[in-house]
């Protein structure tokens, strides 16, 4: 995409490595010179690094974002046969890890503002046989966690937050980890990204996270004395070392991902489209700028077209991909969540994007919207 002169890509990866390449070329040396490439030093001073940075109790690595919640729901005592309450507009990966932890993913319909779920959309999907809510901060915005923790609480559920898009977010005037368990993907596109995959667990429970430690390791408790049917989801000392060159950075890239949000929200106001809103208990950490507009693919051509990448983030909600049909969910179930992916489109946003690129997407919007008409 960024052969198209002047145009704006959705992301740009070389960006941000080339901003710290020296830093990050003597984290890797640092780790081959070690010789010492799973569950090492990296690692574990990792771990202390997000327990403090998001103010959690624990952290826990593990391989990527999808293993972050099967161990999450399996930690907290999810099995086979249970239901697990999540949202329908996600990455699928967020139900895959449901269905891998052996339970039934159950989509709650997402609130028509802020496309998450709510306390009153998951207490309509309970039955006897739910188990645990997998609540998503989508794009980076949290869900309404105090009345979802009541809600959980009241019903004797687990609760445990996908926050792989919301490293950074705050609901009230807390960080989004700092207390529940909450997991993160560290994804190469993610607020927070490894140069490869990973994720991590943080947790207010330190019995969770001791069990997790386990389970991330073939359910060792010392080595070659398996005590429990864990599985192989570790984080390597190589990305652990580049992500601990990266997670000083994260609140700045946040600020940056807000300002440039600011510009949009300010410069499209008005446009004949509709732009994401901040509930008033969120700061959202911007992972995605995620407008709406009817004729979507229309919108996203006439962009194209004048050099600015979009993305769709979901253009099919997750009851209605193939690979969960079984559930017998069908068109018309979850309306809210279904007329969001038909109309949701995702602008550039990261932070190395200078205002003058955000402005030149807001240029191309306008003039894309006056051609729609
Ligand atoms: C990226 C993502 C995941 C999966 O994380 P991986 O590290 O890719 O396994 C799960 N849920 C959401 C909301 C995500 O954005």
């Amino acid at each position: 995409m960024s052969a198209i002169r002047g145009g704006v890509p959705f992301v740009d990866f070389g960006a941000q490595v080339a901003g710290l390449r020296r830093e990050i070329d003597a984290a890797v040396r640092r780790v081959l010179d070690s010789g010492w490439f799973i569950l090492g030093p990296e690692g574990e001073a990792l771990e202390r690094e997000l327990q403090a940075h998001f103010g959690a109790a624990a952290a826990v690595g593990v391989g990527n974002g999808t293993e972050a919640i099967q161990a999450a729901l399996e930690a907290a005592g999810v099995r086979p046969g249970d239901e697990v309450v999540t949202s329908p507009l996600t990455a699928a990966f967020t139900a895959l890890a449901i269905v891998r932890a052996g339970a039934r993913p159950v989509f709650a319909d997402v609130e028509p503002g802020t496309l998450v779920v709510s306390a009153e959309t998951v207490a309509a999907a309970i039955t006897p046989r739910t188990r645990a809510v997998v609540p998503v901060h989508l794009y980076g915005h949290p869900v309404d966690l105090d009345p979802l923790r009541d809600l959980a609480a009241q019903h004797g559920l687990a609760l445990v937050e996908d926050a792989c898009q919301a490293h950074g977010a705050r609901y009230k005037d807390r960080r989004v980890g700092a207390s529940g368990t909450v997991t993160l993907s560290f994804y190469p596109t993610k607020n927070l990204g490894a140069l490869g995959d990973g994720g991590a667990v943080l947790t207010e429970d330190l019995a969770l996270a001791a069990r997790l430690k386990e389970w991330r390791n073939g359910g060792q408790r010392a080595r070659y004395e398996h005590v429990s049917l864990g599985t192989n989801s570790r984080l390597d000392e190589i990305q652990a070392a580049i992500l601990r060159v990266k997670l000083p950075h994260l609140d700045a890239w946040t600020e940056r991902r807000r300002a440039l949000a600011g510009i949009y929200r300010r410069e499209l106001e008005g446009a004949e489209l509709e732009l994401p809103r901040e509930a008033p208990y969120a700061r959202s950490c911007w992972h995605l700028f995620v407008v709406r507009h009817r004729r979507r693919d229309a919108l996203a051509a006439a962009l194209r077209a004048r050099g600015v990448e979009t993305l769709v983030h979901y253009p099919v909600p997750v009851h209605l991909q193939a690979a969960f049909q079984a559930l017998g969910w069908g068109e018309g179930c979850l309306p809210r969540a279904e007329a969001a992916a038909r109309e949701v489109l995702s602008l550039p946003l990261y932070p190395e994007m200078t205002d003058e690129q955000a402005l030149t997407v807001v240029a191309a919007v306008r003039q894309a919207l006056v051609s729609l008409r």
